[in-house]
């Protein structure tokens, strides 16, 4: 009986200490660094993370083979500008009238919808007036209660009193708050810096310029901090090892954010030659949301205003050229939440229409994301030792880039979510 017992004990120990084993097998394997495609494609899944990568690896006794025929295996898709707190019908008024409760649930639905299309990592770039609620979504992940990308969070993002963010002309009688959180002036900008960290956020978001205007081709929008403000924001951050991303349309708000040393320029429709060289020398990427650009002149109110939004993604467009031109890195982000999750592999076709290749919109989504959320050398290629955050897409996306909106097999942390 006692040997019995021993010999079961023992077995137990032995499944415990070999971790799970899986091999993938497709038709091709895409290395997003340097664009060599490997065919067939095969990687070693052990535990969470990536074992082997090749044309043929090991296959230990007892692992799952999972064949995914005339696929292409690339690492797991980066979205690095998502609103998970958001659904479709952002001019409304949602962040208003819906309870923080209610757009939590709407978050976890989001997060789903956005790991089943393949992206298993986010940066998560505000709440919109959900304080920081975005931790409990993010813990919720990490503990594996509910399935969702890993995620950066910026917890509620800061505005100015008048903002961007701000509910501006409501009847002042009924003290609404603004989508992000107010701060004006450095001191202001320390103590909810701190009070964000405090609260779980990975990193601060800032509304750094304002309302944008295209006329007669001159493209103008407001600063809200100056940039000695930035650069106390910044160090703030540094103190704890953070940083701060910006949402920044242009002059001179991008060119101050560049200089405080912020993560990187979001939207970034217009950068001078200065920005642009700065940008490049200190690896300060533009994540560009085309995505959601494109969505709002599709569903724009008016003829007369979807027209000036088709004006104003043609100026951005004819601008990402000169970005791209000078050097500039770019990483994805759509801006999702205003359109509706799970649909944001669009950025990647748009990125391609605007002037990337192919291979140039993948890293944009890969490696340079994965370097831009600080999980470098962990996420964002197919590597030995890598965490196993992997996705199969139809035919080749070097060849086609739409197979990106097409994942049909995805791998979290060595845990298959969709086959
Ligand atoms: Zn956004």
């Amino acid at each position: 009986m006692r040997l019995i017992f021993t010999a079961i004990l023992f077995c137990t120990i032995a499944l415990a200490q070999a971790p799970k084993a899986t091999v993938l097998h497709a038709a091709r394997l895409l290395d997003v660094e340097s664009g060599k495609i490997t065919a067939p494609g095969e990687i070693l899944v052990q535990g969470d993370h990536i074992a082997e990568v090749g044309a043929k690896v090991n296959h230990p006794a007892g692992a799952e083979v999972i064949d995914l025929g005339d696929r292409t295996l690339l690492p797991g898709l980066i979205d690095a500008h998502v609103h998970l707190f958001l659904h479709p019908g952002a001019e409304d008024l949602q962040t208003v009238e819906e309870s923080v409760p209610q757009r939590t649930i709407i978050a976890l639905l989001a997060a789903k919808e956005d790991l089943m299309a393949g992206f298993t990592a986010e940066r998560d770039m505000g709440t919109e007036g959900a304080g920081s609620a975005d931790t409990a979504v993010r813990n919720a992940i990490n503990k594996g209660m509910i399935p969702g990308p890993r995620l950066r969070i910026s917890g509620n993002a800061v505005d100015l009193t008048g903002g961007h963010e701000d509910t501006n002309n409501f009847n002042p009688e009924e003290h609404l708050l603004s989508n992000a959180t107010r701060a004006d002036g450095a001191a202001e900008l320390v103590k909810v810096i701190r009070q964000q960290f405090k609260e779980g956020a990975d990193f601060i978001k800032i509304y750094e310029t304002g309302r944008d205007s295209l006329v007669n081709g001159v493209f103008k929008t407001p600063y809200q901090y100056t940039e000695e403000e930035l650069r106390v924001a910044v160090q703030e951050a540094g103190r704890v090892g953070k940083v701060v991303a910006v949402h920044a349309n242009g002059e001179p708000g991008t060119g101050w954010a560049v200089k405080a040393g912020v993560s990187s320029i979001d939207h970034g429709t217009q950068l001078s030659e200065e920005t642009m060289r700065m940008m490049k020398e200190k690896w300060i990427p533009v994540v560009p949301t085309f995505a959601i650009s494109e969505y709002f002149a599709d569903h724009a109110g008016s003829e007369a205003a979807s027209a000036s939004r088709r004006r104003s993604m043609a100026y951005h467009a004819a601008e990402f050229k000169k970005q791209i031109a000078a050097g500039v890195p770019v990483v994805m982000g759509s801006d999702v939440g205003p359109f509706p999750h799970g649909t944001q592999a669009r950025e990647f076709e748009l990125m391609v229409q605007y002037g990337l290749s192919p291979l140039q919109s993948v890293q944009a989504g890969t490696v340079n994301a994965a370097r831009l959320l600080g999980w470098e050398k962990q996420i964002g290629t197919l590597k030995a030792g890598y965490l196993a955050d992997i996705v199969a897409v139809p035919g080749n996306p070097l060849e086609n880039i739409s197979a990106l909106t097409k994942v049909s097999f995805v791998m979290k942390g060595g845990t298959v979510y969709k086959k």
